[in-house]
């Protein structure tokens, strides 16, 4: 079997993979992956492709297309599984590189590796079970049924903040419903999308089912969005580029799913159990650095227990040992690059501007070693107000908002009020109240006594509002995307259909 790199320079130099070869940039240039932990450490050098790459990709995922998708889907099945049992032997080898590109700790990587390979696992049971439906016929002796059949080219486009799983939870469905891929996955994490190409090629799935493009989301997105062979595209990032992505897709009619930003609360009423809320907080606020969509950054906290709360996240703020994640004892790693540090830097700015108090972090920490990082100190801001710009916009870094309100329906109002609807959360010890903010949670995961982070393979993953557009990803929902559905109308009068036998 070839391997991704391509010379033993110190840093090693990666290819893409295309036709299930390791196949140079047409562009010949390379970018090295410098680790947000320690800018010293380049995890490898990577191409930075060009439109003609993504062409070529796109050309061999059409040609293996026939022969893929007229595969059996259990057999499709069985190629995942065995890519399952490598992720699996491989682990370490992967997680290392995650944290190393990410600056998640190293704990944090396995915890998302592990998570991924259940999606692998979920859908390679999906190929035993990709069904339609039956339903009776206005018409005598006429059998009329559904079936899901794959939609030929799929491009999916992935963001830095979850190298494994999102890609996992993409590529998993979109193979075993019998598309064929091609990925461009983001320019800050190429490293973990170049070890999961190596994984599939391992497994023995055949050459150019799925193909593998880093480099510059303008150059090879846009060639993938605007390309005619692709009929589905799947992407996950920033609104910013996932709407701009839609309207272009929109121009030829193709398909988009784009999971987009997140701005989850905490609702935490007087009865709470702050023994829960607390811990459920710091986790869904600090946890892989706040750069999770699903993280924390609102809390919203009745005022009997306000000081309490407040105290007990400033402490635990303060505990959080910030350091490279490939340590033992750090809780909390890097921002991803200098451009999401600066932003975290902002709007520590931004807030003091808008008149919040800033309780504690807010700096860059660049004592000894971290010098040579993206390190922030996590920050905790209390008094802010629903109309804030630290309350509706996406920061993606450790820095949690308190808004203090006096009952429900005021707490409720002001989860509900920013225009993202991915998580929210809510801690009480009185039922009825929480079944209220279920029904009445503008978003598309809640959770009850339970940090507003997470998802299982199994349980379809998504925002409403301007989070998400399309269908659901995981779950059955997220190979529903990758399918389109042919009605079947099969006549077995034998004879010559008029209105007298409809
Ligand atoms: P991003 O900047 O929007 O990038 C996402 C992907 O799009 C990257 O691969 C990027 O490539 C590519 N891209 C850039 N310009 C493009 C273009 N013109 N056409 C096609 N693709 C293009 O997002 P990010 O900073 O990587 O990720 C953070 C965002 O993702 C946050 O907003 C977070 O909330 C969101 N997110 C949402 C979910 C969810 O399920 N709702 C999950 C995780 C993350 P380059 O890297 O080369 O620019």
């Amino acid at each position: 079997m070839s391997t991704a790199a391509a010379s033993k320079s110190e840093a090693k130099r990666y290819n893409n993979f295309i036709g299930g070869e390791w196949v140079a940039p047409s562009t010949g240039n390379y970018a090295p992956n410098r680790s947000p932990a320690n800018i010293d450490d380049i995890v490898g050098e990577y191409p930075s492709s060009a439109a003609k790459d993504a062409n070529e990709a796109v050309a061999a995922a059409k040609a293996a297309f026939p022969e893929w998708s007229g595969m059996p889907g259990p057999a499709r099945g069985r190629i995942l599984w065995k890519a399952v049992e490598i992720f699996r032997q491989r682990i370490d080898e992967i997680a290392r590189c995650l944290c190393r590109e990410e600056g998640k700790t190293l704990a944090e990587s396995k915890g998302e590796i592990n998570k991924g390979i259940a999606l692998f696992e979920f859908y390679s049971g999906e190929g035993f079970r990709l069904h339609g439906k039956t339903l009776p016929s206005e018409m005598k002796q006429t059998f009329t049924y559904t079936l899901r059949q794959p939609m030929g080219v799929v491009a999916l486009i992935t963001p830095w903040n979850f190298p494994f799983a999102i890609p996992a939870w993409k590529t998993a469905p979109a193979l075993i419903t019998g598309n064929t891929v091609v990925m461009k996955p983001a320019s800050n994490t190429p490293g973990t999308a170049t070890l999961i190409a190596e994984v599939l090629q391992q497994a023995g799935l055949p050459k150019g089912v799925f193909n593998l493009v880093t480099g510059p989301g303008g150059a090879v997105g846009n060639t993938l969005v605007d390309h005619p062979e692709v009929r589905a595209i799947s992407f996950t990032g920033s609104n910013e580029i996932g709407v701009a992505l839609n309207v272009r897709a929109a121009k030829r009619g193709v398909k988009v799913t784009a999971e987009m930003g997140g701005k989850n609360p905490v609702v935490v009423l007087d009865d709470a159990d702050l023994e829960l809320a607390v811990p459920g907080i710091l986790n869904g606020a600090f946890g892989s650095t706040g750069q999770r969509c699903t993280a924390t950054s609102r809390v919203v906290v009745q005022k009997g227990v306000a000081p309490q709360v407040i105290e007990r996240l400033v402490a635990g703020a303060k505990k959080l040992k910030v350091g490279n994640g490939l340590e033992t004892g750090i809780d909390m790693g890097p921002a991803v690059d200098e451009s999401q540090l600066k932003t975290d830097l902002d709007y520590i700015e931004i807030g003091k501007g808008e008149g919040a108090k800033l309780l504690c972090g807010g700096k860059r920490l660049q004592e000894g070693a971290l010098a040579k990082g993206y390190y922030f100190e996590p920050a905790v801001f209390t008094g802010v107000k629903p109309g804030m710009r630290l309350h509706q916009e996406e920061i993606f870094g450790p820095v949690i908002s308190v808004v203090e309100v006096g009952d429900f329906e005021e707490a409720l109002h002001a989860a509900n009020h920013v225009d993202f609807g991915l998580s929210a959360s809510i801690y009480t010890r009185d039922a009825n109240t929480a079944m209220k903010f279920v029904e009445r949670s503008e978003v598309g995961m809640v959770h009850v006594n339970n940090p507003t982070v997470g998802g299982e393979a199994q349980l379809p993953f998504g925002g409403w509002k301007s989070t998400g557009v399309g269908e659901r990803e995981m779950a059955e929902e997220g190979a529903e995307f990758f399918t389109q559905l042919k009605t079947v109308f099969f006549d077995y009068t034998g004879a010559v259909r008029t209105t007298k036998n409809y």
